[in-house]
């Protein structure tokens, strides 16, 4: 084995090395970003939902809009769920 055989392994590695490199940052860069948009687009997508005991609901039965509960005031019918717009 003289020099220059040794030389030609050698550089491939060092070439492999380089090009991970390369991808683990641009990997990085690219998912640091999608964290930075991440939150701001949620925060003007989902805001906070009210608490479900200040959603009216209309009774199926009685057409009567109340503060949703489990059984309806009026005539004791079971609610609908309250639609979180
Ligand atoms: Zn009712």
């Amino acid at each position: 084995m003289g020099p220059g055989e040794m030389f030609v392994p050698f550089f491939a590695v060092f070439f492999l090395f380089v090009v991970i490199i390369i991808v683990v940052v641009a990997a990085r860069a690219l998912s640091s970003k999608g964290k930075v948009q991440r939150p701001l687009s949620e925060e003007t997508a989902f805001p906070p939902p009210p608490p479900p005991d200040t959603v009216l609901v209309k009774c199926d039965y009685c057409r009567t809009e109340q503060k949703w509960s489990e059984k309806c005031s009026r005539c004791g019918a079971p609610l609908p769920k309250p639609r979180i717009p």
